[in-house]
């Protein structure tokens, strides 16, 4: 059969669309998008949609920026494509990698530059082996990540996932991951429990998993500053500093997963810096490139890389590398967003709606579907459950869609808002550029879509 004379008509199960059903993809078209504009996206039939999540909280900059666009095309003419390695580079990788260096909340940065988030984040877990090697501990390989956190999709970030069910789904070998509960206060917290003594209950728990595994094999903590994909719970009082301390005992490195917390979501531009966390090292993507171009980075601290420089001096080189690491495209809108975020002072602008978003997010309170809000920087989460249900336990956090708030995704299609479904709630991460205008639609539409949801009901 002629693949071209199938036309519009073909299953949409051609392509395997990554976290969707299968089924309904060899019997629906793919919903199609074809432009954007601002924070808004428009799908084949001209329909619009407010993107409340960035898509894949990524398009903090929203969909049509000249500037961005313009800076892709630039260095499109002027040199597409050089990969970096063997001692050649291009200027626009160097000159990022300075001010990403410059600004990163890692003392003394040095950067290498992937792809993905989760190229970035396995990027991390191969180096930590590698200067653990370096460093005569081959044995301190033990990565310790929160239940229900994401950091990836490769082998070794899915088994630093948070996710049995994708560990088990998949066969991932978890032998160097260790686990412990992600906060989730209030609603995780025992009857009469004070903030202090649910951090001190975590701590704990962290302390207890690191003796049992042998403090000497565990290598580092890796954790979202905040986050938003697991359902946007802040960390409760004192977590960071506390846990930072601790590790600092053991002589455990402590990472910052900071693919969706940087670049402004949480008020400051890192998650880090909003929470007071100094981390050994960070990940970055998404919002690096705005999401124009896929680019993403680890930024390590002097005292990590020193571990690598060593070993790479002892063998001659350092072997690890891809070809896109930096692609020059990405590099040159990268560098655009860093400017865009200085000269028209993004952070500014965020600060600026902030109270407004988090104001807007509080009115769905009222809402019969809606048991609680929870709001942090631009981010946000809407818990729903049946009325009359109360409020649901939901004490650990899950990636998983659950029913309602599957419905509720679907209605906000219809409405024309785009939100992301968990268990028992939705999250949102609106573009960074929206306005206080915006903000008022996108809770209207939001709004319309939980009274479609609520009438559905039986
Ligand atoms: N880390 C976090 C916190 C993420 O939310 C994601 C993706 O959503 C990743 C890492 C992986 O990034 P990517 O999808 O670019 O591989």
């Amino acid at each position: 059969m002629n693949v071209l004379a199938r036309g519009t008509n073909h299953p949409g199960n051609l392509a395997l669309l990554p976290f969707s059903n299968l089924q309904k993809l060899r019997e629906e078209r793919p919903l199609m998008f074809v432009r954007g504009q601002g924070i808004y996206t428009f799908d084949e039939q001209g329909k619009d949609y407010i993107e409340a999540v960035s898509t894949f909280y990524c398009v903090n900059l929203g969909f049509s920026d000249e500037e961005l666009i313009e800076a892709a095309v630039q260095q499109l003419r002027a040199l597409p494509m050089y990969p970096s390695g063997i001692h050649r580079t291009v200027p626009v990788v160097m000159e990022l990698a300075e001010r990403l260096a410059a600004v990163a909340p890692v003392r003394g940065g040095h950067v290498m530059f992937a792809t993905t988030g989760s190229e970035a984040n396995d990027q991390l877990v191969k180096f930590t082996w590698y200067a653990n090697r370096v460093a005569g501990e081959p044995k301190r390989r033990k990565i310790i990540s929160r239940r229900a956190s994401y950091h990836g999709g490769t082998i070794a970030t899915t088994a630093l996932g948070g996710s049995a069910a994708l560990q088990e789904a998949f066969g991932i070998p978890t032998g160097d991951s260790l686990f412990v509960s992600h906060p989730t206060w209030p609603i995780g917290a025992l009857p009469d429990e004070t903030e202090t003594a649910y951090t001190d209950r975590l701590v704990e728990e962290l302390r207890q998993t690191i003796e049992e595994a042998g403090p000497e094999t565990v290598a580092a903590f890796i954790a979202e500053p905040v986050s938003v994909s697991s359902g946007m719970f802040p960390p409760p009082e004192g977590y960071f500093a506390k846990i930072k301390a601790l590790l600092d005992g053991y002589g455990i490195r402590l990472y910052a997963d900071e693919v969706v917390t940087g670049f402004g979501r949480t008020g400051k531009m890192w998650g880090s810096e909003t929470l007071g966390i100094e981390p050994d090292c960070i990940s970055c993507a998404k919002g690096l490139s705005g999401a124009y171009q896929p680019i993403s980075a680890v930024v390590m601290s002097d005292d990590f890389y020193s571990r690598l420089e060593e070993g790479a001096n002892a063998a001659g080189i350092f072997n690890h590398g891809g070809t896109y690491g930096g692609h020059p495209v990405s590099a040159a809108v990268a560098i655009k967003v860093l400017d865009i975020y200085e000269r028209r002072n993004i952070l500014g602008h965020v600060q600026s709606v902030m109270p407004v978003w988090q104001k807007a997010l509080a009115s769905l309170e009222d809402h019969p579907l809606v048991t609680a809000t929870r709001c942090f920087g631009m981010a946000g989460a809407v818990q729903i459950a049946p009325p009359g249900e109360g409020k649901p336990a939901a004490a650990s956090p899950s990636l998983a869609p659950g029913g309602l708030s599957q419905q509720l995704y679907m209605a906000g299609l219809a409405a024309g808002v785009v939100v992301r479904p968990l268990q028992g709630c939705v999250v949102l991460s609106p573009p960074l550029i929206i306005t206080e205008a915006e903000i008022g639609e996108l809770t209207r539409r939001l709004r319309l879509a939980l009274d479609a949801t609520l009438a559905a009901l039986p």
